[in-house]
């Protein structure tokens, strides 16, 4: 028996990147996964490997900016599987500039996608979790969030709000049927960075991203971690970042 063989697990953002690895990796070690994302055709190539490589998985066409997408995505979850025991509310996007750009479409994009999806997530997934008697709720923040530095304002202050909104939830929860994580990953190789508009900025984000950004399967086995613990058991935080990392 692997170690998360009993887990039903949801994952927002899985078409690419630290979703997808995560994705893989749960499955890989047993876990029943559903993902989430837009972009259908890579979360079906995604869903097609995992089941050739005997694991379990579904997927559905999820914007996390759309709160009914949340609930249907729950909503699979316990069809196929019976329940959901872990969201991973992972989807995200990263746009910087100076706050004096004024690049208000980037701020309002970043909030609905970065704190309103994780909100949708929360209000889709509590019901299930209340009535099963359990759950837990894992979201990707940021090391953008403990160390500010310029361009990344608006970015930062969606991860800390997500913190925040987790560790308020954990305390308000303490009749131990709900856990609570934060991912806080440094420079991932990703395509995170591929949407950054300013040209130069995202051609010094790159570079710093190929020379020394760490892999999506780190991260992973991050998220595997914490959700393999007890029940009785919640791994709150968990930051990590390259070695070479400021
Ligand atoms: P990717 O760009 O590879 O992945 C982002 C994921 O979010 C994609 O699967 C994308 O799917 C999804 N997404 C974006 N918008 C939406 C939306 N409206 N609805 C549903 N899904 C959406 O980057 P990462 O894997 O790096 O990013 C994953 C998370 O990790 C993000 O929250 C990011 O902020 C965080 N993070 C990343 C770091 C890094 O260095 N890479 C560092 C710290 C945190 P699709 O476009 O198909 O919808």
């Amino acid at each position: 028996m692997s170690t998360l063989d009993t887990k039903v697990v949801a994952i927002t953002g899985a078409s690419s990147g630290i979703g997808e690895a995560t994705a893989r990796e749960l499955a890989a070690r047993g876990a029943a996964v559903v993902l989430g994302a837009r972009r259908t055709d890579r979360l079906a190539t995604t869903v097609a490997r995992i089941r050739d490589e005997g694991g379990r998985a579904e997927m559905l066409e999820t914007d996390v900016t759309e709160r009914g997408d949340l609930e249907a995505l729950v909503a699979l979850a316990v069809d196929r599987f019976g329940r959901l025991d872990v969201l991973v509310g992972n989807a995200g996007i990263a746009r910087t500039a100076p706050v004096a750009d004024l690049d208000v479409d980037s701020w309002d994009a970043m909030i609905d996608v970065n704190v309103r999806g994780v909100l949708h997530g929360i209000a889709a997934a509590l019901p299930v979790f209340r009535d099963q008697g359990h759950g837990h709720f894992v979201t990707t923040v940021s090391t953008s969030g403990l160390k500010i530095v310029p361009t990344q304002a608006v970015y930062a202050g969606t991860k800390n709000a997500v913190r925040t909104l987790l560790e308020a939830l954990r305390q308000e929860s303490t009749d131990g049927t709900l856990r609570t994580t934060s991912i806080s990953p440094g420079f991932v190789q990703t395509e995170l960075v591929d949407y950054v508009e300013d040209p130069e900025l995202r051609a010094q984000y790159q570079d710093t991203m190929a020379t020394f950004g760490i892999s999506p399967d780190a991260v992973a086995r991050a998220i595997a971690f914490a959700i393999e613990q007890p029940g009785d058991v919640e791994i709150g935080d968990i930051t990590l970042r390259p070695t070479r990392q400021n």
